[in-house]
């Protein structure tokens, strides 16, 4: 099952794992919210992922 993340910008990253997934978002947070990059944890993320 797919793994997915919605930016507040509207974004949606998407992977097979969770790991898959963060790589993705934290990729996404690197180029448009470098500030965002930095205030959110590991375990932020892992409470936004939606499995579809
Ligand atoms: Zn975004």
């Amino acid at each position: 099952m797919a793994r997915t993340i919605r930016c507040e910008c509207g974004y949606v990253a998407r992977g097979d794992s969770d790991d898959d997934v963060i790589t993705a978002i934290r990729a996404h947070m690197r180029t448009d919210h470098p500030a965002l990059l930095e205030a959110v944890a590991r375990e932020d993320l892992l409470g936004w992922i939606q499995v579809e």
